[in-house]
């Protein structure tokens, strides 16, 4: 099918000698393409409260519907676009096109967007912050900005500048993949987060390793102190749900709870099993 058949188009140009330019060069070429054509498509990914139970936030994930070579995945494009400042465009239309379809479609809770480090620091990055929230009539602390260690560690007064002038739009402000990276704790201190979402590889690694374990027991609390919502991505069972509620999480996201899905699709209720799950914890909690 036209799927696969394109993923492995752009992987056979891996191969060999000045392929991969050649790769990126027609990626380039494509993604110029893809925003005037409209091949982009936002899905949304639902993320739950643990104390009630219910769905409090979505997050945008972008989609590229190549006209040849089907899904391409973020992972693959996003890098391709920062290399060549085409994030610049596509990180706007990810705004507008979340907040157009949020106040359209996603009437409570929040919406997360993804906010590359070359987006973050355009000069136009804040503007358009504040007129997207405006022409989109949602409030501003509706909204949560995500942005990952790789953001901050160049220009520390400037990412902080930057931070605050968002902070005072009134929009909230997310560390994403925590964990992994350089997850310096002093960051957690320095700038103004609502919220640390810990990376799914580092959730994963709790489920076999007692230190990984031990270290999201700290950060839960060091979040806590510092008044910040503490979510872990990536829950694929409800086993990984039992052992992070233990941990104290507020929040989780992951196929557990919902995939990415088109707004058509949007989750709105979390699954039985998981409401189940969620049942079982608080009862044995209660029982002490
Ligand atoms: P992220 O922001 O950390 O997003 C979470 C990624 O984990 C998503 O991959 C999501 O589909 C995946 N995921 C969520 N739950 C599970 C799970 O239970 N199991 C597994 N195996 N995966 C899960 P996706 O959509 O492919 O996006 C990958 C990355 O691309 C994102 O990581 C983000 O860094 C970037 N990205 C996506 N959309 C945007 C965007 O609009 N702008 C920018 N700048 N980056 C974006
Ligand atoms: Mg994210
Ligand atoms: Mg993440
Ligand atoms: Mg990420």
């Amino acid at each position: 099918n036209a799927k696969s058949a394109g993923r492995q188009t752009y992987c056979l140009f891996r191969k060999g000698m000045g392929a991969e330019v050649r790769q990126r060069r027609e990626m380039e070429k494509d993604l110029h393409a893809a925003l005037a054509d409209d091949q982009f498509e936002l899905y949304f990914q639902p993320r739950l409260n643990l104390a009630t139970g219910n769905i409090v936030s979505y997050e945008a994930l972008i989609r590229w519907n190549h006209p040849d070579h089907g899904l391409v995945s973020p992972v693959e494009f996003i890098p391709v676009a920062e290399n060549s400042g085409q994030i610049i465009g596509i990180g706007k239309f990810v705004l507008e096109r979340a907040l157009a379809v949020a106040a359209q479609e996603i009437p409570t809770g929040n919406i997360s967007l993804n906010v590359s480090p070359v987006q973050f620091r355009d000069k136009d990055f804040i503007e358009d912050v504040a007129r997207a929230i405006k022409a989109s009539g949602i409030p501003a602390n509706r909204i949560e900005l995500e942005i990952t260690e790789n953001t901050l560690i160049e220009d520390d007064a400037r990412a902080l500048s930057i931070l605050t002038k968002l902070k005072d739009i009134g929009v909230k402000i997310a560390l994403d993949d925590f964990g992994v990276g350089y997850s310096s704790l002093s960051y957690l201190s320095r700038f103004p987060f609502d919220c640390i979402k810990i990376d799914r590889s580092f959730v994963l690694e709790a489920q076999q390793n007692y230190n990984a374990l031990a270290i999201i027991e700290a950060v839960v609390r060091l979040g806590k102190a510092l008044d910040m919502r503490i979510v872990a991505e990536g829950l694929e069972d409800t086993e990984n749900l039992c052992l992070l509620a233990a941990q104290g999480c507020h929040e989780v996201q992951g196929y557990l709870i919902g995939k990415p899905v088109p707004v058509n699709k949007l989750v709105r209720v979390a699954p039985k099993a998981v409401l189940a799950a969620l049942d079982q914890i608080r009862f044995a909690a209660e029982l002490g």
